[in-house]
């Protein structure tokens, strides 16, 4: 096989396009100097469109966790009265930050693979009214669901005084997102997943009803303070030194999300995701989730008849593409695809394709084309109505 032929089909992180690959390497220049200031001057307005919002977006030098740290950190204190909406791995990541800070922590744990009830929601915030935050996942990678975030933030605001926190770290800059319509008070996400950049940047975002809390918090924090990073980006800047080819690749990024239109970003992810859907479904093989809430940037797979693991090594070997796995309770019953970013239609196709490829050879009775015939279909369907 060629050897520099990686299909990365992960949910994160995700394929770097060519001129974000370029734009990163551009030679340095100081943090301090006007080219960085006029970079983050550029980026500041448009980034806020991917969020929804007019509040401007700061920019973490970090991981996506270092997003859902300082969500955490800044929102709540030790011994606060949280509600964490466990979904999956990463809601459990965000009740983890919450118990290491010693916060006292509701727990509404959801079956993996189910999206939350809002309902659910509500009576646990109606039996305990001193919850200060509720933190809750948009699209939880882990099992490939898209959450009614809107709803779940609905619910909280009509049923208490608790802030709303949303880690859209694998769906935002892929699936619509409204932080101020659907008043969300704290949005955070990463750079590796829809975004499409390497991993090493998280962006957050914050209501006003947030700030209050955030500028009165006595929780002790230092690098994930959101008060330095609102001043210093009130000045163009950042407190600390930014990874600073992160940003010429962000302000590439963006370009591309404005050369394509979100509407159009958010329809090719919704595209994707019935592609695959179909083409699964038209192999006979059990998806995890419902239709109803699967992720477009995510679709977790559970295989009855074969498998997911020996399938996942075999067209890692054969053709390079790699596929993730499941996690935790998952662990070796699901394999997940990821279709986020820089990622098309086309690539469902081979992705289709080559799976079909590698059940014949594992000796499951697909009969070659029938996936990539049905994702076909659903491309032909949806571009037709566009027309
Ligand atoms: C990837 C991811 C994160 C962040 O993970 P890092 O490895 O810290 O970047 C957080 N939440 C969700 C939902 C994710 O998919």
């Amino acid at each position: 096989m060629l050897q520099d032929i990686s299909l990365l089909r992960i949910p994160g992180p995700s394929p770097i396009p060519p001129s974000v690959q370029r734009a990163m390497s551009k030679p340095m220049v100081g943090h301090r100097d006007p080219e960085t200031k006029e970079l983050i001057e550029r980026i500041k307005p448009r980034l806020k469109k991917v969020f929804g919002t007019q509040q401007d977006v700061m920019m973490i030098t970090g991981s996506g966790t270092s997003g859902l740290e300082a969500a955490v950190v800044n929102a709540a204190s030790q011994g606060s009265e949280v509600l964490v909406i466990v979904s999956g791995s990463f809601g459990d990541r965000f009740a983890k930050i919450c118990e290491a800070y010693d916060m006292l922590v509701h727990r509404l744990d959801v079956t993996w693979g189910d999206s939350v009830d809002p309902a659910e929601v509500r009576a646990i915030l109606n039996e305990n009214p001193n919850i200060e935050v509720v933190f809750a996942t948009y699209c939880e990678t882990s099992t490939g669901i898209l959450n009614p975030i809107a709803n779940i933030s609905k619910v909280v605001h009509e049923h208490s005084e608790a802030l709303v926190v949303v880690d859209g770290v694998s769906c935002v800059g892929g699936v619509e997102t409204k932080m101020d319509e659907w008043n969300i008070d704290i949005l955070v996400t990463g750079s590796q997943k829809a975004m499409m950049l390497p991993p090493g940047l998280t962006f957050i975002a914050a209501s006003n009803r947030a700030w209050k809390v955030i500028e009165e918090n006595k929780q002790a924090r230092f690098y994930l303070d959101l008060r330095a990073y609102r001043k210093s980006l009130a000045d163009d800047s950042t407190p600390f030194t930014p990874g600073v080819s992160l940003l010429f690749g962000l302000d590439q990024t963006l370009t591309l999300f404005e050369q394509e239109g979100m509407e159009e970003v958010y329809r090719r992810h919704e595209m994707m995701k019935q592609m695959t859907r179909a083409a699964i479904k038209a192999l006979g093989i059990p998806l995890l989730t419902s239709d109803e809430f699967a992720s477009p940037t995510v679709t977790a797979i559970k295989p009855e008849t074969f498998d997911g693991e020996t399938l996942r090594k075999l067209v890692k070997k054969e053709f390079g593409l790699a596929l993730a796995g499941g996690q935790h309770q998952l662990k070796g019953k699901i394999f997940r695809i990821g279709h986020m970013g820089y990622c098309s239609p086309a690539d469902i196709l081979q992705i289709i394709g080559i799976l079909e490829i590698g059940l014949q050879k594992m000796g499951e009775k697909v009969n070659p084309g029938q996936g990539v015939a049905a994702a076909q279909e659903v491309y032909i369907q949806m571009t037709k109505q566009e027309a």
